[in-house]
């Protein structure tokens, strides 16, 4: 097991940055596919940034900055496509939403749950320091660096097996995309009941999991402290942009097909893809250990927010793999069971081809690049959240456990088909 560092990273200046000003967000809902690719159609051209996914007959969420306004309001108003704003003013919005999560912060009182709010990157790597001494014949912790000098941790949690044969692996990622808070709680609360007595023995006797709850820890960071909004990595070394413009889309990052589709090669766009594929050091991270373990593994979760979707490959084309049956039938079973436990307020998940489902084509993901390189089941897990008539750009802290909670169960019941359909890969 690795030695975890006390003394957290170097200390980044981020300066003075007040972003997001004069950005709105608007309800967009598109009533067909003509409709969905006319609107994804329009995002390089006016720099749009979904915080809620697109898809036929439902409301994305979309940040539209203030140069860009009133030309996309135009293009909509003539495509005929449905909308209306979300929130007027990102900026106080954002500023409204920070004065909600202090005070929830400050209401908590004594010893409280680690899903009651939504915890600081240092709370999450003290908290996997926490479960790898307390059950180290279970955890192996590993750790690499990310560009500003934090530890980025991959949690290994494999119960030795009688007969010292190597069981099929089931990884889940979370944290790629920074801003997207919901996803490494979610990420914890699968750790949480991996190591708990109770848990259905069959789910560590007959597989090894591999979670990686935040694989984009200095973009958490920054979100956290600076730009609620912020995505990508925090890099400076890709472009000669990248000072004014840092990091890169980890999740474009990635070889296969990459930047070719649906990414950008301008360091200020949120979908940069970085100058080379693995550019990212965190991601040079998740592709090591990926692919480590990556013959053995048959099942990867990837935790993404918001659109309550379960999607996978080919995101770049739309077309489907080999494995497109199973991939469809397992996402199925992982949508019911979320269902069954879901809140009734929160939408169903909608199953499908990532570039079909979203009207987006996608290159470089982590989701398609495992899946090229042998992972039979492959699933960008979209997480609930800023559901219709809701303003903040975060789920409730108060709904955090809640949506952690039904997660797991469609997570359990997908590692279950996985081990039925792909598990006897070494017998
Ligand atoms: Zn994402």
């Amino acid at each position: 097991m690795c030695e975890v560092n006390p003394h957290w990273a170097n200390m980044v200046d981020y300066g003075l940055v007040t972003p997001n000003l004069g950005w709105k967000s608007y309800y967009v809902r598109p009533s067909d596919q003509m409709q969905l690719r006319s609107l994804t159609s329009m995002v390089q051209k006016y720099g749009l940034d979904f915080i809620s996914k697109a898809s036929v007959g439902r409301n994305a969420v979309v940040l539209v900055k203030p140069e860009h306004n009133d030309q996309f309001l135009r293009e909509l108003a003539d495509q005929n496509i449905a909308y209306t704003v979300h929130v007027n003013d990102v900026k106080a919005q954002l500023d409204i939403d920070d004065a909600l999560l202090e005070a929830r912060k400050n209401s908590l009182e004594g010893e409280v749950s680690i899903f009651d709010r939504y915890l600081e990157l240092e709370e999450i790597d003290a908290y996997l320091a926490d479960v790898a001494n307390k059950y180290p014949d279970l955890v192996t912790l590993q750790n690499g660096t990310t560009f500003e000098g934090r530890p980025i941790y991959l949690m290994k949690i494999a119960k030795p097996s009688d007969d010292d044969k190597e069981k099929p692996i089931i990884i889940v990622d979370a944290g790629i995309h920074s801003r997207e808070w919901i996803s490494p709680p979610t990420a914890l609360y699968a750790i949480s009941k991996l190591v708990d007595e109770a848990i259905d023995k069959d789910l560590i006797e007959d597989l090894d999991w591999v979670i990686l709850p935040m694989l984009n820890p200095d973009g958490y960071k920054y979100s956290r402290t600076t730009d609620p909004l912020w995505l990508k990595t925090r890099s400076t070394d890709n472009h000669d942009n990248s000072v004014e413009c840092p990091g890169a889309d980890a999740n474009s990052n990635f070889d296969f097909y990459w930047n070719l589709y649906g990414t950008s090669s301008d360091p200020c766009d949120n979908n940069y893809a970085g100058r080379q594929p693995f550019s990212e050091i965190e991601v040079q991270f998740g592709q090591r250990n990926l692919e480590q373990y990556g013959y053995r593994t048959i099942l990867y979760i990837s935790l993404h927010s918001y659109g309550s979707q379960i999607l996978y490959s080919w995101g770049h084309d739309g077309t489907l793999s080999q494995q497109a049956f199973a991939l469809q039938t397992v996402g199925v079973s992982i949508a019911n069971a979320i269902h069954e436990n879901a809140q009734p307020n929160y939408p169903r998940y909608i199953v499908g081809n990532s570039a079909l489902v979203t009207g987006q084509q996608t290159s470089g993901s982590t989701v398609d690049f495992l899946h090229y390189n042998g992972v039979p089941l492959s699933f960008n897990l979209v997480l609930p959240g800023v559901l219709d008539n809701t303003k903040g750009f975060n789920p409730d802290p108060k709904e955090i456990e809640q949506i952690a909670k039904e997660t797991w169960a469609g997570i359990v019941v997908a590692a279950r088909r996985a081990r039925d359909l792909f598990g006897d890969w070494n017998k």
